[in-house]
Formats: C-alpha cells, structure tokens, sequence
C-alpha cells in the first residue's frame, strides 16, 4: 500500500511540472535563497564596516590615489619589482600608508631583499598591519593589510633575516615614505 502511493505520487509531481505544489515549492525556494543571501550580504557589510576604522568606496578612493596605487591598496595587486620608488631607497624615515597615513614601518628594519621591492623584518607596530592568509594564484602566502583602511600593502614570508627571520615584502606604491 506503501510502495503504490509512492510510485503513483512522484511521477506524477514531476509528469506536471506546473502543478500548482511544484509551483509552491519553486516559489518557497526562491524566497529562502533572497533571504539567505540578503542576510549574508548584510553581514558581510557589517563585518567590512567594524573591521576598518577607515573605510571609503572605490570612487572615492579613485579621487586620492594614482590608478597603480589604487590597482594595488584596494584591489590587491602587485606593483612590478624594481619599478617602484622604495626598493633601492636608503634614507632614514618613516614608511606610512599611502591611503591612510597610518606609520607602517621604520628604515631601520629595512633590508637588501634582492627581490626590487621594499622588504622589512618587522612593522613598527605589529598591530599597524593585518597578516591573512592568501592561496590566490595557487600559493600559500600571507598577505598584509593596513589595520586602519584595509589596503593590501603585500606579502609577509617567513625567510626573512634576523632578529625576527620574516620578510614583509612590500609595494612601493602602498607607501608613502617621510624622511626622519
Ligand atoms: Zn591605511
């Protein structure tokens, strides 16, 4: 009795597609994915917004920056190596965020990388940049973030030199260097 009410049911459902159940139930479905996704773009906005205590659209920040640095800060490109402005610079000073001003790292802690970027062993504070992970392109790097605005400023790799054996490989475009 089971099976028969079964085997007469289902095929029937999918004989009439329009039946007005199959309608309901595309209908009810269609509506629950609106409000999944609603819901999840609204947490995302919100967790964008608490993460950064700088946050302005593209357009804006178009306005402020070149097309390269605005490329590279907020849509997490690479500038190309040796073209930059800071991989050979050799002056004492201050390297802050192109975007927001926020002191990121000290000359100091500047090294001969040989890779025609800007390479540090530390940030002048650690709580000035972000570390993420990024498998972009297939590869397990860390990327590095402006704690302040969110621009990706580089890579963080663990082949550094002493004291601390890392190596924040930057772009020279995502900083804005003040001399001491
Ligand atoms: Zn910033």
């Amino acid at each position: 009795m089971h099976y028969k009410s079964k085997n007469i049911y289902w095929p029937y459902l999918f004989k009439k597609p329009n039946h007005f159940i199959m309608k309901k139930i595309f209908i009810v479905a269609i509506a629950f994915l609106f409000t999944a996704c609603n819901a999840q773009t609204k947490t995302n906005a919100v967790a964008t917004a608490k993460k950064f205590a700088i946050t302005k659209t593209d357009a804006e920040w178009k306005k402020l920056l070149t097309p390269i640095a605005f490329e590279v800060t907020r849509k997490e490109g690479t500038e190309q190596a040796y073209t930059g402005k800071y991989w050979d610079n050799h002056e004492k000073g201050i390297y802050s965020c192109i975007c927001c001003g926020l002191e990121l790292f000290n000359s100091d802690a500047k090294f001969e990388s040989g890779t025609g970027w800007p390479s540090f062993y530390q940030p002048l504070n650690k709580i000035n940049v972000l570390d993420e992970t990024d498998n972009t392109y297939g590869m397990d790097r860390t990327k590095v973030t402006c704690s302040r605005c969110g621009a990706h400023l580089g890579h963080v790799f663990t082949d550094g030199p002493k004291p601390t054996g890392l190596r924040y490989c930057m772009n020279s475009v995502s900083l804005s260097f003040t001399k001491k």
